[in-house]
């Protein structure tokens, strides 16, 4: 029966109609009160009790085929064309234009960040955006009531409020720590929530790349030739890089990185508050306290760590003056970077 069913799919599909008395040749053999498919619909009788449901399906979807060729056919010798005419094709008219997007801005400087330091032999590492308060803050040398937690207000969830939408991606860094295979080459890129007012420079959410080392004799050395080689291969050659001592609860020594201003390149513009320096990233040696906080031998292993926003980045690269573009889908601003890599 199966076969024979869907031998009169074939037969059907192949019916070609010029005139609408064929049209109705096609209801009568098929569609009418003596037509093949109630004839066909007759059969649900012979059928054993347990296979009735799914031929009964069977039979429904041949009948919907045959009455959806009997409104095809009807449709094309309405309008004055054989059914069949439907199906020649004209390879020579032009083609309907193809619309293709482009990457994000963010995505874009993301990649770019993360194939640097993957020539250097860092790896990408991944962690969840919802996190918990030891990840987040306590491990990272931030105790609770510390005030540094002050800088980083975030998200909590009332119904329990050790987790936290994660405020920077340094919770991947312990994660990693904590697993305990050294030595550790890291980068983290990923997106974070800070709890402030939406404005022109700042977000409630945003992204970040951090990266991490950890191994034996790691010093400062080693952590500024990182960092000029990623300047280089990210901006070009000709920029300036100064470090500035600064404080982190989770790095220490501490720095902030800053590059000559892209803008004016070095002789002071807005963008720089004319001071000719923008700075890029904070950066600095891994606190022994973290290192013991994840079981590891501070006095074996030293590190060095470093942040960036992505933001911050793109927004010095492509001159965006306004943070809140990235997020609100404008096809507009968006098409710009079409030929952008
Ligand atoms: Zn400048």
């Amino acid at each position: 029966m199966l076969e024979k069913i869907e031998s009169f799919k074939i037969e059907i599909s192949s019916f070609i109609a010029t005139k609408t008395d064929e049209v109705e040749t096609f209801r009568i053999k098929y569609l009418g009160s003596k037509g093949l498919v109630k004839d066909v619909m007759g059969e649900m009788k012979h059928v054993a009790a347990d296979k009735k449901r799914e031929f009964g399906q069977l039979l429904n979807e041949f009948k919907l085929f045959a009455e959806a060729k009997y409104e095809e056919l009807k449709a094309a010798t309405e309008n004055g064309q054989p059914a069949a005419a439907a199906e020649t094709l004209d390879l020579s008219l032009p083609g309907d234009p193809m619309r293709v997007g482009s990457r994000h801005p963010i995505s874009l400087v993301r990649n770019q960040v993360v194939s640097i330091f993957q020539r250097l032999g860092f790896a990408v590492a991944e962690g969840p955006e919802i996190e918990d308060d030891w990840h987040n803050f306590t491990a990272l040398n931030m105790p609770e009531n510390h005030t540094a937690r002050d800088m980083q207000d975030t998200f909590y969830i009332s119904q329990n409020p050790d987790w936290i939408l994660r405020t920077h991606t340094s919770s991947v860094q312990v994660r990693e720590m904590e697993k305990g295979k050294l030595p550790i080459r890291i980068i983290c890129p990923g997106r974070v929530y800070r709890n402030e007012t939406i404005s022109a420079r700042a977000h409630c959410f945003f992204h970040q790349v951090e990266g991490l080392y950890i191994a034996e004799n790691v010093s400062f050395a080693d952590l500024k030739q990182t960092l000029y080689f990623f300047v280089q291969e990210m901006f070009g050659k000709d920029f300036k890089v100064r470090f500035r001592p600064s404080y982190f609860p989770f790095t220490e020594p501490s720095a902030e990185m800053d590059i000559s201003c892209l803008i004016c390149g070095g002789t002071g513009c807005n963008v720089c508050k004319h001071t000719g320096w923008v700075e890029i990233l904070g950066c600095g040696m891994v606190h022994p306290n973290l290192l013991e906080n994840c079981g590891i031998d501070s006095n074996k292993y030293t590190g060095f760590a470093f942040g960036m926003g992505i933001e911050r980045i793109t927004m010095l690269k492509y001159q965006i003056k306004d943070l809140r573009l990235f997020s609100e889908n404008d096809v507009r601003f968006l098409k710009q970077f079409t030929s952008a890599v």
